[in-house]
């Protein structure tokens, strides 16, 4: 049994750094490009991994080169495999960013290749895994229905469940009453709430709004300002940590991994916080996403 199911995407991360983000219809030379594990499910599996967790990531890929990308960094990471499936007819997902080199701000198209196929019959095995698990986190990157059934399920068999709304769309309301803990970043606390957030008092104000919806424990990541924590009653607000940031892709999984494992550690919640923030803010210090993930040991 695993304490913690992911459901979500792995991609390869296929990134080009230049001097500029090319304009349309622009040729530019480049400076370098990397090939790396990516996709926000398989990010923060890896960062519940590298954290000691015993977690389980239920995904789709193809049987492509970067499939073998996916297996390999899966195992490599000590995930499990045997809840990926692996279609031949399909692709993986992959992401072209273009990266400007100077400010490390970026342009990104991701193709989320198998994933947009999975259906809820193809994962039976998978479901009965996440019934008898403690905490099921996901993200909006697998098709809706399915996620909502997961939730559903989840919540219905006693798991804690955590919900990262992002990418920021359009969801039903009967997803908030399966949502133990909701973990928008400023910009999606933003679509979900409609309040611009530039301060504490408006993180508070948009953190009310999502307990209204029905939502038990939100959380709105607040970049390098920290995030910001209530449950309706208990409010929390952490700074984030001290760090030389290189490169903030992936930081929001490195948060929701970091918060999976502490609370299938039973730690009290301002821990589980702390801990989460560690963790992302030491995500920033590397290059890319998965591989950006820190170990227990740079704790
Ligand atoms: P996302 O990556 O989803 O956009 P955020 O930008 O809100 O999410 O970042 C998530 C978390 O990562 C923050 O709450 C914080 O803990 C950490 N973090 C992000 N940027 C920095 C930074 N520059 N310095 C330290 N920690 C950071």
């Amino acid at each position: 049994m695993s304490d913690i199911s992911v459901l979500g995407i792995f991609v390869a991360d296929i990134s080009f750094s230049g001097p500029k983000i090319p304009a349309v219809g622009e040729t530019i030379l480049g400076n370098k490009y990397n090939v790396g594990p990516g996709g926000k499910g398989c990010n923060q599996a890896i960062a519940i991994a590298r954290l000691g967790g015993k977690v389980n990531f239920i995904s789709k890929i193809g049987k492509d080169t970067y499939g073998k990308l996916a297996l390999e960094t899966l195992k490599k990471n000590n995930i499990n495999t045997e809840n990926i499936i692996q279609d031949e007819k399909l692709q993986t997902g992959v992401a072209g960013i273009l990266v400007e080199k100077q400010s490390g701000k970026n342009a990104i198209n991701v193709i989320v290749g198998a994933p947009n196929s999975l259906k809820i019959s193809e994962i039976k095995s998978q479901i009965n895994l996440i019934k008898s698990s403690k905490i099921f986190l996901t993200q909006l990157e697998i098709p809706k229905d399915v996620t909502l059934h997961c939730l559903k399920t989840a919540k219905k068999n006693g798991c804690l469940t955590i919900l990262n709304p992002a990418p920021a769309s359009e969801i039903s309301q009967e997803f908030y009453s399966y949502i133990d803990y909701f973990t928008p970043n400023e910009i999606e606390a933003e679509f979900y709430t409609g309040i611009k957030i530039k301060n504490e008092k408006e993180a508070k104000q948009a953190a009310e709004k999502l307990i209204n919806f029905g939502i038990k424990k939100v959380i709105i990541t607040l970049g390098e300002k920290g995030l910001f924590y209530s449950d309706g009653k208990e409010e929390i607000y952490i700074k984030a940590n001290q760090v030389i940031a290189i490169d903030t892709t992936g930081a929001g999984d490195a948060f929701n991994g970091g918060l999976a494992f502490a609370l299938s550690e039973n730690k009290p919640i301002k821990e589980c916080l702390e801990l989460a923030n560690k963790v992302a803010g030491l995500s920033t210090k590397k290059l890319g996403a998965g591989n950006a993930m820190p170990f227990k040991k740079e704790l």
